[in-house]
């Protein structure tokens, strides 16, 4: 599984960060400080939750076929 996060969307909130810290880094103004990382093997939950916490909804969760678990798509 595999994360990448749209830097350019973020606002700052830090909401990421406060579900899994040792996965969603912020830079010293609070942004999110990492565009994509590997999720480590038994952080798959904690990866997933800190996506879901983007209110942004700029934090993409790639599964290993390559879907995209998270953000849901949208519906015409
Ligand atoms: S939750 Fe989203 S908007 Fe907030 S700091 Fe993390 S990546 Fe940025």
């Amino acid at each position: 599984m595999k994360v990448r996060i749209d830097k350019s969307g973020c606002v700052g909130n830090a909401r990421c960060a406060a579900v899994a810290d040792a996965l969603f880094p912020l830079d010293d103004d609070g942004y999110i400080a990492i565009e994509a990382f590997d999720v480590p093997a038994g952080q798959e939950k904690a990866a997933k939750n800190g996506a879901r916490s983007c209110p942004e909804r700029i934090i993409f969760v790639e599964e290993d076929d390559g879907t995209i678990s998270w953000p849901p798509t949208k519906r015409a």
